[in-house]
């Protein structure tokens, strides 16, 4: 699956730990949204797969169905 970039929509190239726009927009980092709540998920890292987890009641969420957001990326 590509990453978009949130400001031109173009695909972004991944970059030691964050994706970068080529186009110059920034870095930034992905989050994966619950479908149903639009809050960010919990992910559940076993077995070298990710499980995607709504802390908020709707339990276990199909790769299918996250929705992907980008936010700013910056080094601490
Ligand atoms: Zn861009
Ligand atoms: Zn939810």
């Amino acid at each position: 699956m590509d990453a978009l970039c949130p400001v031109c929509g173009q695909p972004m190239s991944w970059v030691s730990g964050h994706f970068h726009c080529d186009a110059d927009h920034g870095d930034f980092t992905q989050i994966a949204l619950c479908p149903d709540c639009q809050q960010p998920l919990q992910a559940l890292k076993a077995c070298g797969a990710v499980d995607y987890f709504c802390q908020n009641g709707h339990g276990m969420i199909s790769k299918k169905r996250i929705q992907f957001t980008y936010s700013p990326y910056s080094e601490e």
